[in-house]
């Protein structure tokens, strides 16, 4: 199938007499008639539900259809997207291992790699997402895990070049990790283009209406873990008497354990509340997608030919530097997030904001509403001078995200607003 057939049809096949739409099975646990039936689930000799913490029926059919589309053998739901990052590092990295991002990452991102999991002993080096091949190649080390990226930054919108990422790393050894939540799956597929392993935060796009926190984990099932150096998997893990994640599981070595391991010790999933709603996001995913980025490109050129407006940040602009990267790797379109800067500094950026009506200020971004933000002031106010600069964060910029209205409406707004600047 399409990726539109598979927004609404993946992960769930009802069968005789069950209910049509993927139900809400609001149970933390399951009943089996023997101890032995359930002993063999705890030994992860058999395939069942046992405990919510890890796994449940509704989260089972919303993981099988963010699988499905973003092309991976199995994803593991998580409370949220920041859970998302910190799981799919420590996953495969844990004290004294290194791991290589790009600077251009999500604020949270930023924080959770350069503190928290630095704290816990785990390396980070930040990278420019414009990094040349022999520089990449450089900044690897004998400790490196991992390599994280974002296809499309938020909120800087730079492109990722994910084959030049991917080649890099896996002359090393290393898989690619790839934060896809601007673009979903639906504008681009990382796999696709070498990536290993995807995650979302699905607070965005995915859920789509500001409804519910979430996160993904997306494995592609292809990088083979025992050509480099990752003893979590390639070893004996006590905790299940000794078994090895890639002879037992193959393919799926990583995901599994991503749950057994990590879901069990963290015990970050996702509600199965929340992960009902969230496909009933998915369910209406490529038909939003394209509804943001056709009035995202109405209003980029809209704001391009404003003299209030500075500066226009959108790789659907031909005036983007990421114009070429963007055709490549999202050839229907990026999203619907603009960057831009309002003439007069961080007052004119806010003094623009305020005066906007149809369009909110909120934190949250990648919605069906409109919303502004202004990110050196709000998400990105931890980051010191020189960390905007790399984040590629001006004092002027403003994130818009351009919701599902009708354009005339978003930009007649937009019109007005700019009149007070
Ligand atoms: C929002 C966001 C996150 C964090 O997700 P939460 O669901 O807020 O925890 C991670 N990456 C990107 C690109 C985001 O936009």
């Amino acid at each position: 199938m399409k990726i539109d057939s598979l927004c609404v049809q993946a992960g769930y096949e009802p069968k005789n007499g069950e209910p049509r739409v993927v139900p809400i099975a609001q149970s933390t646990t399951f009943v089996y008639d023997t101890a032995e039936m359930m002993g063999k689930l705890f030994d992860l000799e058999a395939d069942g539900f046992f405990y919510t913490r890890l796994g449940n029926p509704t989260l089972d059919a919303v993981e099988k259809k963010i699988a499905a589309l973003e092309g991976g053998v199995g994803a593991l739901l998580t409370s949220s997207g920041q859970a998302a990052s910190l799981i799919s590092i420590t996953n495969i990295a844990k004290t004294g291992d290194h791991v290589i991002a790009s600077a251009a990452i999500y604020g949270g991102t930023f924080n959770l790699f350069n503190k928290t999991l630095r704290d816990l002993g785990i390396d980070f080096d930040f990278v420019s997402p414009e990094i040349t091949e022999e520089d990449l190649d450089k900044a690897f080390k004998p400790n490196t895990k991992a390599v994280f990226v974002e296809t499309l930054t938020n909120p800087s919108l730079d492109v990722i070049d994910i084959e030049l990422f991917a080649k890099v790393a896996h002359a090393h050894h290393v898989p690619l990790i790839v934060d896809n939540t601007f673009a979903t799956p639906v504008n681009c597929r990382p796999f696709e283009w070498g990536a290993d392993i995807v995650v979302h935060s699905t607070s965005k796009y995915m859920d789509g209406h500001a409804v519910s926190l979430g996160g993904v984990v997306v494995d592609s099932g292809n990088f083979d873990w025992t050509q480099g150096d990752f003893p979590m998997l390639t070893t004996p893990d006590e905790t299940y008497h000794g078994i090895v994640y890639t002879e037992q599981f193959g393919k799926a070595a990583y995901i599994v354990k991503s749950r057994t391991h990590l879901m069990r010790d963290f015990g970050s999933q996702a509600s199965p509340q929340n992960a009902f709603l969230l496909n009933l996001g998915l369910d209406t995913l490529a038909l939003r997608v394209e509804r943001h980025c056709s009035n995202a490109q109405k209003v980029a050129e809209f704001m391009e030919s404003h003299d209030k407006v500075e500066w226009v940040n959108y790789p659907g602009l031909e005036s983007s530097k990421y114009h070429k990267l963007a055709q490549k790797y999202m050839p229907n379109g990026t999203c619907g997030v603009i960057s831009v800067g309002i003439k007069g500094g961080k007052d004119g950026a806010v003094r623009f904001m305020e005066a906007l009506k149809l369009a909110k200020i909120v934190i949250h971004v990648a919605d069906a509403r409109t919303c502004v933000l202004h990110p050196a002031s709000t998400t990105h106010r931890q980051l010191s001078d020189q960390q905007l600069i790399d984040a590629g964060i001006a004092p002027n910029m403003v994130r818009f995200s351009v919701g599902i209205e009708n354009p005339d409406d978003i930009i007649e707004d937009i019109a007005q607003a700019l009149e007070n600047v």
